[in-house]
């Protein structure tokens, strides 16, 4: 394209409507409302009795598609455990320059101990920032989220306590005895959450009907 082509491009683009990029919103008046599935940062919980969920057993580092979680597993000590289990989450780790938040890792978990918060407002500006560690993600003595320097908590009291995600569904090979049951367990600071959109089974049973295999 010569000079005078490239000039009746600019001239053509003169009164056409232009996009605009809006500044972000930093206000919370003006922010819109979170949407009840959206995966955020996550947190590692503890019960209710202060003690870490995670048994170090390295399900969510195995399932995750991004390869993004990083679990060292080590045996509790006998006289000062740090879960109730056998084992305990060592070093635990995630990359978010590579998490895509499919919540893969939560559905996996078979304590719950890994869950996605609602804040999505984080930006670093090095790698070790990036790569979150156990001492960040582990819910504070109130059980809630920390909050670190590079990340936006100005509606925290809104987001903060919104750690669980959804409730857990009865898997496919679930036992059908358990479906629509709560099965969250106590979380430090909360206690069992209630059920979210109608899930509550009042009848459901407290456990599984005789000879139904016994596992949710
Ligand atoms: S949300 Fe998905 S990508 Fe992120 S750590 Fe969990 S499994 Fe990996
Ligand atoms: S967060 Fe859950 S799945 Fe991951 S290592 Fe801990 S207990 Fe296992």
């Amino acid at each position: 394209m010569g000079y005078l082509g490239g000039f009746l491009v600019t001239l053509r683009q003169r009164g056409k409507k232009q996009r605009t990029t809006r500044p972000y919103v930093k206000d919370e008046g003006h922010k819109r409302d979170k949407p009840e599935r959206l995966h955020g940062r996550h947190v590692l919980n503890r019960y209710e009795d202060g003690m870490e969920k995670c048994i170090g057993c390295e399900l969510c580092a195995g399932v995750c598609p991004a390869s993004c979680i990083y679990v060292r597993g080590a045996d509790n000590p006998p006289d000062d455990p740090v879960s109730p289990g056998e084992r305990y989450g060592f070093v635990y780790e995630i990359n978010y320059l590579r998490c895509i938040h499919c919540d893969l890792c939560v559905e996996a978990c078979p304590t719950e101990a890994i869950t996605e918060s609602k804040l999505f407002e984080f930006s670093f500006t090095n790698r070790s920032d990036a790569i979150y560690t156990k001492a960040e993600l582990v819910v504070d003595d109130a059980g809630l989220p920390q909050q670190l320097p590079w990340e936006d908590w100005t509606d925290a009291e809104v987001v903060a306590p919104l750690t669980s995600a959804w409730m857990r569904a009865t898997s496919s090979s679930g036992d059908a005895a358990y479906e629509g049951r709560v099965a969250w367990s106590g979380e430090l600071g909360f206690g069992v959450r209630d059920p979210e959109q109608g899930q509550t089974a009042p009848d459901a049973p407290a456990s599984p009907p005789a000879g139904s295999g016994g596992h949710h």
